[in-house]
């Protein structure tokens, strides 16, 4: 099935989405300074100190230059962008250096608000089945409680048994995935990981019912780079976003 080509993020959203970013991936200096003319304007420096360069930045006009290291830089641009009210366009540059995409100011399908067109690269994906995603689930796997539901609608219990549930105030609030049962402990390798030793490639035990963030994976290119994906991006033809564009 094709997947979207297109994400529709309202400017709160994209927001978010940066800010989610930086927080995942940490430091990325190269995009940091890139982006430090569009957020800081002229408060800043770049400082070459042999190979590398280092970001200086003043807090206000009369202020001195402060150095910044780059683990807190994406804090930093992340409070200046929530507090700071940009023209959309500019939101669109940020966006494009941040996810490393085309992004175009826009209207939603529905037309009911505006935002952000963010290119993911997703319709040239082919997944090459070497269960990279699937042997290094990480501290953020979560199912929802969609998939729980579903599960427990088809009887699954031994699907249902491997979610740990988080609970807050005597209500479920986090479906953790994959429990090993035997340590107690959320597994690195998902348990539903098969190898094809002929093939060379992995398949999935549950591919049909399988939990919305592994349909969903890897979610953008620069997703699928970050986090070590193996799959290949063919160069997608330079369609355009599927609502109205405000770029015109
Ligand atoms: S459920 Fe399937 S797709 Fe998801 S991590 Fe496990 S093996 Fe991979
Ligand atoms: S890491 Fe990428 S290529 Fe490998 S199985 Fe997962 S989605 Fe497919």
């Amino acid at each position: 099935m094709e997947k979207n080509n297109w994400i529709f993020l309202t400017r709160d959203e994209a927001l978010d989405a940066i800010a989610i970013d930086f927080q995942q991936y940490g430091p990325q200096p190269l995009i940091f300074r890139e982006l430090a003319p569009l957020i800081l304007k002229n408060r800043y420096r770049i400082v070459q100190q042999g190979k590398d360069t280092s970001l200086w930045i003043q807090h206000g006009r009369e202020y001195p230059l402060q150095k910044i290291d780059d683990k807190d830089l994406g804090f930093y641009f992340s409070h200046i962008l929530e507090t700071t009210k940009y023209p959309l366009k500019i939101i669109a540059r940020i966006c494009a250096i941040v996810f490393q995409t085309r992004v175009c100011p826009g209207m939603a399908v529905e037309k009911d608000k505006y935002g952000l067109w963010i290119e993911n690269h997703m319709n040239g994906f082919t997944c090459c089945r070497c269960g990279h995603c699937c042997r290094s689930l990480g501290y953020s796997n979560d199912c929802t409680k969609e998939d729980y539901l579903r599960w427990q609608a088809l009887g699954r219990r031994d699907i249902m048994e491997r979610v740990m549930i988080i609970q807050e105030k005597g209500k479920d609030t986090q479906y953790r995935i994959w429990l090993d049962q035997d340590t107690g402990v959320i597994a690195r390798t998902c348990p539903w990981l098969k190898p094809k030793p002929q093939e060379q490639s992995f398949c999935c035990l549950i591919q049909d019912i399988k939990p919305e963030v592994c349909q969903q994976y890897p979610f953008t290119r620069k997703h699928a780079i970050m986090t070590g994906c193996k799959g290949e991006f063919r160069p997608s033809p330079q369609g355009k976003p599927p609502g109205r564009s405000l770029d015109h």
